[in-house]
């Protein structure tokens, strides 16, 4: 069994002061493989004072010399990849290709951080006001175990072109690519204490990050029940937050559409890391006379979802990340059928053919209405909840009928109507007819999906805070 006993403070590999033992178990075996040491609040505490003792150090760092740092933040991610996905698939359980992606957007994130820096003025003057944007200081990151490296890079790489420094938490579940992507993020060479990882537990690093006065912000992803609590104890200091958070995307699919494209599209969608991201879109909404159609068309397509070695390239959906989530995805289908939804297929149990591992059968309720607990709540599984609507408005409003507001899609011929629908749905993000990739859009919550948003200039700018300077 793999002995994970390292945090990374001050620029060395060290061992916890924390004496508490956490034990992952393979979410396809179901065995035991890793044994990791977690931080407790002193090693929290001491990564802060090393991240407060390099800040000055970083506030002062000129463009040039954070492109540098950048540069070889990625140089050293990228020369690692196979090895990080292969570490990502073992622990998450999920197919290659998504951890491959994860992984390229991991070190891209930094080459599109260089981009921002080569065009973004940190001064700039208001009439008699020369206006200067200061990095904050030391920010606290505390991520959630779904895309691991992905979000650590998006929020580091802020994090250097800012001029801040950083505590980096990751999820306690992820600790196997977390003490990989250390030493990645090592061989880059920054100064000591720019940025510090520390693997804890949420009630225990978490928490301590978030009262410490020494921490200027925090940029949070993971549930909005956590976020809550940090926005809350945060508030204390008045730490300045990103969130980013929950969701239960609404998939709107105007009577025009070809449901050829858009059923496997929503497929796709509401399995996303089988299931288990923020942004998956597990509302399908549908025009009440095409419903018999969708159904035809939803069993047509299901074998595009194929659950198993995620090795195999075949595999399409991996497993759920431990024990406890699998046994809340099997408790919401039971809620679903519970409450009166009609299972169109699959259901409770592993799907046939495997004989271990913590996969979820893909699940498709159809008679679903929006006040069921399936509709409302985010599941984190590959279950999709249909819902149907009889006009235009009454999509928008069921869509828009929830307390999240992160994502949303809506598929269409008519452009005109599919753009009208866009405008009118409460969500960070709108796809039309299809799925896309701009990094430097930006990405965050309506409502309880967050606050605050990431990428690009926006994300930039959630490190920095204006300065009006006079007289000068
Ligand atoms: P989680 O909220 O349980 O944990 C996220 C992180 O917060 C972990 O590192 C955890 O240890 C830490 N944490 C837990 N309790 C804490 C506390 N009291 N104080 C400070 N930190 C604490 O979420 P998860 O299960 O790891 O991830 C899944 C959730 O993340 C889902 O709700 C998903 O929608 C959300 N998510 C959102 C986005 C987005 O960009 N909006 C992206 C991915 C995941």
């Amino acid at each position: 069994m793999k002995i994970l006993n390292t945090l990374y403070i001050n620029g060395q590999h060290v061992t916890p002061h924390g004496t508490e033992v956490l034990t992952l178990i393979h979410p396809v075996s179901e065995q035991p493989v890793a044994q990791v040491r977690l931080a407790d609040e002193e090693d929290t505490r001491l990564a802060i004072a090393a991240a407060k003792a390099a800040f000055p150090q970083m506030r002062l760092s000129s463009r040039q010399q954070r492109v540098i740092w950048l540069q070889r933040l990625h140089d050293a991610v990228k020369a690692r990849e196979a090895e990080l996905v292969e570490t990502m698939v073992d622990e998450y359980g999920c197919p290659a290709a998504f951890a491959q992606s994860t992984v390229e957007r991991s070190y891209n994130s930094f080459l599109q951080a260089i981009d921002l820096l080569k065009d973004y003025s940190f001064e700039t003057r208001v009439g008699k006001a020369k206006v200067v944007m200061e990095p904050l200081g030391v920010v606290g990151i505390i991520t959630p175990w779904n895309a691991n490296y992905g979000f650590i890079a998006s929020k580091l790489s802020m994090v250097i072109a800012s001029g801040c420094s950083a505590v980096i938490k990751p999820s306690e579940l992820s600790a196997r690519q977390t003490a990989l992507f250390a030493e990645c993020l090592h061989e880059a060479g920054l100064p000591n204490g720019v940025f510090n990882i520390v693997t804890g537990l949420g009630n225990v690093v978490g928490a301590e990050i978030t009262r410490h006065p020494d921490i200027a912000k925090i940029s949070f992803t993971g549930s909005t029940a956590v976020g809550k609590t940090i926005a809350r104890d945060g508030a204390a200091t008045l730490k300045r937050v990103t969130l980013e958070l929950g969701g239960k995307s609404a998939n709107v699919l105007l009577d025009d559409v070809d449901l050829d494209v858009a059923i496997p599209l929503a497929l796709q969608v509401m399995s996303w890391n089988s299931g288990q991201a923020c942004i998956a879109g597990t509302r399908l909404l549908v025009q009440e006379n095409k419903l018999e159609e969708v159904k035809a068309q939803i069993l047509k397509h299901l074998s595009i979802l194929r659950p198993g070695d995620p090795r195999d390239p075949k595999t399409t959906l991996g497993t759920a990340v431990t024990a406890r989530q699998y046994q809340r995805v099997q408790e919401f289908i039971r809620a679903g059928i519970a409450e009166g939804a009609e299972l169109l297929c699959g259901g409770e149990g592993r799907p046939e053919g495997l004989a271990s591992g913590y996969f979820v059968k893909p699940t498709v309720f159809v008679n679903v209405r929006n006040d069921m607990t399936i509709a409302q709540q985010e599941i984190f599984g590959p279950v999709l909840s249909v819902i149907t609507y009889r006009d235009d408005a009454e999509a928008v409003q069921i869509a828009n009928d929830t307390v999240y507001g992160l994502q949303a899609y809506v598929s269409g011929k008519d452009a005109g109507r599919t753009a009208a629908v866009a405008s009118q749905l409460i969500a960070g993000r709108v796809f039309i007819n299809g799925v896309y990739d701009e990094p430097l859009a930006p990405f965050g919550g309506f409502k309880q999906s967050g606050l605050g948003r990431e990428f690009g200039t926006y994300g930039l700018e959630a490190y920095l805070e204006p300065k009006a300077i006079m007289g000068q």
